[in-house]
């Protein structure tokens, strides 16, 4: 394909990991790539700073990676020669119950299994098959809807993945195992009547058991150091401190990919679509909101159930049925009293976190969006419930309501951390029905964010999806 000379091949706006991970294949094909990003430092949902105390590190969105590890893309990349070290703790995820037990996720299905008492068969029943599958249908589920290379295998995670969390519980009938699914179930941020909220739970689950959910040491930001550090190394470039709010302001370029929501994408380049596909992306559903908190510690949380002291994730949230009544009440607009609550602990095992003996946790729960209420004191209830004497070793706190999120990432509305509404509607079809999800009506503008297929998390699929349709459309690179 014959291409006159611009400024650059292509420009990347926002430097999340989809941005990256777009930046970095598009400049791997030979390309020249500039990378923009709004705020100071690069990352997106992947910074840490020292949020309350001096000597602790605090990871300000994600924590947890086990869809990071689990990207086809991010394991092509040389991210540990990067300085990327990832840390396994023992105990995947635990749940706590108020009987000051707690079921976990850990080692092998069997080993998980053999703590379900009567449900054990039931788990690897709905379990196994996904850990087997899950090389053949990785790079399906974690893409945009198109025919699967493995349709068999894909037909064995689809069925139980695109029913209800509601409905699929019913396998279990343990609370333990109800309640642990339930856990892995509201990462969907929804109602768990909602069709398609088991799949988050069971690749979840699945990759809890093939690689574990590991944190990166020193924090999350060295997932996207490493990243950007691979992007240099192959010539590309990085511009901090430039907030794109017009394309006027962008270098000439013959393909510019957006890691943002499509509300955002309408205010810059909302002129340039055709009327349908503004109609469309103004129809784009957003969804509940998180309120964020981290807290510097005296000492470890002390959980009642010892399986929690192992564990990197713990799911607050007691029953199936308690989980559900709160979703359901945020999904409609109220503050849960007794909310899910998703706490992560990593200074246990990694000590760069905090001053010797001391601690790091970091913790949100769902609220409505765009709720401003301070739940600050709704969590730290949680979390004594099932750790007595949790307050007393609190030293500091930081807290981030839905406004605070979205002022500090743009791409968080309303304090939605997916990008949009990850349901059914908005699955395969986000951010709109088209043949590519990642290209716009705009000839060279693609959208590149989690309002793409997969959807959100720590992947940079979105991005690698939207950088190959790219190449092929206006470089005319197919491999
Ligand atoms: C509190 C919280 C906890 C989370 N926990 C986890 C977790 O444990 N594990 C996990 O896998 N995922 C987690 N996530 C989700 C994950 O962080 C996101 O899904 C992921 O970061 C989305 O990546 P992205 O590249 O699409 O966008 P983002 O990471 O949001 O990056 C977008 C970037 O674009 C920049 N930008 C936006 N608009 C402009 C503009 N106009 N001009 C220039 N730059 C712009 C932003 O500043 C930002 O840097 C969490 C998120 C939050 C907020």
């Amino acid at each position: 394909m014959h291409l006159e000379k611009r400024d650059y091949d292509a420009v990347i706006v926002g430097s999340g990991p989809n941005g990256l991970a777009a930046a970095i294949l598009m400049q791997q094909k030979g390309l020249s790539v500039l990378l923009i990003e709004g705020k100071s430092t690069i990352g997106g949902g992947l910074r840490s700073a020292r949020l309350t105390l001096s000597g602790y590190m605090h990871d300000i969105c994600s924590a947890v990676h086990p869809l990071a590890i689990a990207s086809p893309f991010f394991q092509t990349l040389p991210l540990s020669a990067h300085g990327l070290e990832y840390i396994y703790p023992e105990v995947a995820a635990a749940h706590p119950f108020d009987n000051g037990t707690a079921a976990i996720l850990k080692g092998s299905v069997e080993e998980t299994a053999g703590l379900l008492g009567a449900d054990e068969n039931a788990y690897v029943k709905l379990i196994k098959p996904v850990v087997k599958d899950w090389p053949a249908i990785a790079p399906d589920i974690l893409g945009p809807l198109h025919y699967p290379k493995h349709p068999l295998a894909m037909a064995r995670f689809g069925l139980p993945a695109l029913t209800s969390a509601a409905h699929l519980v019913k396998r279990f009938e343990t609370p333990e195992a109800r309640g642990l699914f339930a856990g892995m179930a509201a990462h969907a941020i929804q109602p768990l009547s909602n069709l398609a909220t088991s799949a988050i739970a069971l690749v979840l689950m699945a990759n809890g058991h093939l690689k574990g959910w590991p944190i990166p040491k020193g924090g999350s930001n060295q997932i996207a150091n490493a990243l950007a550090s691979y992007f240099l190394s192959i010539g590309g470039k990085i511009e901090t401190n430039t907030q794109i709010t017009s394309l006027q302001q962008l270098p000439y370029a013959h393909a510019v990919l957006f890691d943002v929501t499509p509300r955002q994408l309408l205010k810059i380049a909302g002129h340039r679509f055709s009327s349908i596909y503004k109609w469309q992306l103004e129809r784009y559903r957003y969804g509940m909101g998180v309120f964020k908190i981290d807290w510097a510690l005296d000492a470890q949380i002390p959980f009642k159930a010892a399986g929690c002291h192992k564990a990197g994730t713990i799911h607050i949230g007691n029953t199936f049925e308690e989980i559900t009544d709160g979703e359901k009440q945020i999904w409609q607009g109220k503050h849960s009293e007794k909310p899910y609550v998703l706490l992560a602990q990593p200074s246990i095992f990694d000590p760069t976190r905090a001053p010797e003996g001391k601690h790091t946790a970091w913790a949100y729960c769902h609220v409505p969006n765009g709720s401003k209420k301070d739940m600050a004191a709704i969590i730290e209830n949680q979390v004594e419930r099932f750790a007595p004497g949790f307050k007393d070793t609190i030293l500091a706190r930081h807290k981030m309501n839905t406004a605070q999120m979205e002022h500090y990432n743009p791409n968080y509305i309303g304090g939605d951390i997916n990008g949009g509404v990850i349901d059914l509607g908005q699955l395969f079809t986000r951010p709109v029905l088209r043949w590519s999800p990642y290209k716009t009506s705009a000839k060279g503008i693609y959208i590149c964010s989690s309002s793409t297929p997969p959807g959100g998390g720590v992947h940079g699929m979105c991005g690698y999806h939207a950088a190959r349709r790219a190449l092929k459309d206006s470089f005319g690179i197919t491999d």
